[in-house]
């Protein structure tokens, strides 16, 4: 595994560097993780932030990063406050600019900035939708996720 400073620079421009540094390594965030208590082989929050903090760009290769929940049960139980799901929010950024993100999650982004939904209607939910007599068909509002996208600072 290579160390490199320049990745390390690449997190930062994302995360804070004060709170990487803050992380002592005590695991907690692990230890609350839903995630890692079903499969601790394959997602481990405190090994993540080591990568991260060693500036080890293999972690933005691993699908791991992807397996958050985003529940937030590490934040609110780290010592530290270290802020871990800022941290894989970060690394998703960059690895989805470096293009090594999983296929389905560009796809989600994609529907996200076109449609506002993390994927589009299905055929069933559709029929549901017009059994209630709402609307089936899924607008198009890619020109004004754009303009939030764009004052918001998402694109970036
Ligand atoms: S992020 Fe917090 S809980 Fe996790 S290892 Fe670091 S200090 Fe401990
Ligand atoms: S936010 Fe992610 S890493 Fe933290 S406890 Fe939830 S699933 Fe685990």
């Amino acid at each position: 595994m290579k160390i490199s400073h320049e990745f390390r620079k690449e997190i930062m421009k994302f995360f804070e560097e004060s709170k990487l540094n803050m992380c002592y390594q005590c695991g907690k965030c692990s230890s609350f993780c839903p995630v890692f208590w079903l499969y601790p082989e394959k997602f481990n929050p405190r090994k993540i932030i080591e990568m991260a903090s060693i500036g080890i760009e293999e972690v933005i290769r691993k699908p791991d990063i992807w397996r958050c929940t985003t529940c937030y049960e590490c934040v609110e139980n780290c010592p530290q406050k270290v802020s871990f799901v800022e941290l894989i929010y970060a690394l998703r950024n960059l690895s989805i600019k470096k293009g090594f993100a999983p296929k389905e999650a560009i796809d989600e982004f994609e529907s996200i900035k076109k449609y506002g939904f993390i994927m589009t209607a299905t055929d069933r939910i559709k029929k549901v939708r017009e059994t209630l007599g709402i609307d089936s068909d899924i607008e198009d509002k890619k020109e004004l996720i754009e303009k939030i996208l764009a004052k918001t600072g998402g694109e970036k």
